[in-house]
């Protein structure tokens, strides 16, 4: 069945006759609705439809763009939101597709300050009578602190760069940790690795520190490199082309296939 569309006129083919009224009726308010959704996206986002002919056999087109001429699909509207086209966008934060959509919300939500440390619950009016931080019970628990600053997290991140073969890299903030991986030489993926493996660090961290509050559990660095060697190597295993990655050599040098 095609439909062709102009101004608040309907127009079916490949119909039966018997059903054509009911039906053209249904199309008609549905057509309308097209329209002022097609409006919408061509005011809004520059999209526009081409409707194919049902007497030629052409199929309905979605253009997207007046610049690039290019088909619709979902690839060329995630580049839009990416573009910031309408507006600007502060965030560093490049979300990873190998590991876990919760691991890139929970960085995500680090880059906007927006995870529950102590520091944050205090500023949000919540009584805590203690606001240090759980791993080292030195310092104010803020996002920055607990992923960068930290004695625990310092140990985890050496660790963590002596496994990737990276120098000594001293994180003082949270853009830095969002900026490390364009430094890695190599291909594409390399990096991607390493940008994959420094997320689930932060999460790694951040699951020991809540292990301390909740669990009453003494988190030891040795055991959150070991989550994120093994959980990186999951994900990497099963959410990457990469399905030939073997544990013994990831273990050693997580880089080793690139
Ligand atoms: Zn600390």
């Amino acid at each position: 069945m095609v439909a062709e569309i102009s101004g608040d006129f309907c127009l079916l083919t490949g119909t039966k006759p018997v059903a054509g009224r009911r039906l053209l009726q249904r199309w008609k308010s549905f057509g309308l609705q097209v329209l002022r959704l097609i409006g919408f996206l061509k005011g809004s986002w520059g999209m526009a439809i081409t409707f194919g002919s049902g007497r030629t056999g052409n199929n309905d087109s979605w253009l997207w763009d007046d610049e690039a001429k290019a088909p619709f699909s979902v690839a060329l509207v995630k580049n839009l939101f990416r573009k910031d086209r309408y507006e600007y966008r502060s965030h560093k934060m490049k979300w990873e597709s190998w590991v876990p959509i919760k691991v890139n919300i929970l960085m995500w939500r680090i880059e906007m300050n927006r995870i529950p440390t102590r520091l944050a619950l205090h500023h949000r009016h919540i009584f805590l009578t203690d606001l240090t931080c759980p791993l080292c019970e030195v310092v104010d628990e803020s996002s920055c602190h607990v992923l960068a600053d930290c004695g625990f997290s310092f140990c985890v991140w050496s660790s963590i760069w002596k496994w990737c073969k990276l120098d000594p890299i001293y994180v003082f903030d949270i853009d830095d940790l969002l900026h490390i991986h364009k430094n890695v030489k190599g291909p594409k993926w390399a990096k991607k690795v390493i940008r994959g493996i420094i997320m689930t660090t932060c999460w790694a961290i951040w699951n020991a520190c809540n292990k301390k509050v909740f669990d009453e559990y003494n988190p030891k660095v040795a055991e959150v490199v070991v989550v994120v060697k093994s959980m990186s190597f999951l994900w990497h295993k099963s959410r990457s082309r990469f399905i030939s990655l073997l544990w013994k050599d990831w273990v050693v040098f997580p880089l080793y296939l690139m």
